[in-house]
């Protein structure tokens, strides 16, 4: 496991799935191999620093320099961490997959991941496959 990768359970596959081999469900999306922690951890940062430096007076442009740096190391991580195929249901994460094996898996769709975990607050609709 690497300290950067997405933390959880996860396997390698070869190719995208037609269903979860541990919740036999069909919805995946894609989002980089980054630990979500890890990226809210240096936002956070960035905004408590920001902060601090509005409360003394700095003018505009030095205040948000800190979220400008976070922007960048963000984009840096973007770059280099490859995309992980994950199981909206049970997050079974799959790595090894290529950027060409998986340019037709949506992004995260939070409509789609409450529509799954929250059906009576949907009234019962599940998402289009
Ligand atoms: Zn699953």
């Amino acid at each position: 496991m690497s300290f950067l990768g997405l933390s959880g359970d996860a396997i390698t596959a070869e190719s995208v799935p037609e269903t979860c081999p541990r919740c036999q469900k069909k919805h995946f999306y894609k989002q980089h191999d980054f630990k979500r922690s890890l990226g809210v951890g240096i936002v956070g940062l960035a905004s408590l620093i920001s902060f601090v430096m509005m409360g003394q007076g700095y003018n505009w442009f030095a205040f948000m320099s800190p979220m400008l740096v976070a922007l960048i190391i963000d984009r840096i991580f973007s770059a280099q961490r490859p995309f992980a195929l994950i199981c909206y249901d049970c997050a079974l994460i799959f790595r090894g997959l290529k950027w060409d094996q998986l340019k037709d898996v949506e992004d995260f769709d939070l409509e789609k991941y409450d529509r799954i975990h929250y059906p009576k607050r949907t009234n019962g609709e599940q998402p289009a496959d």
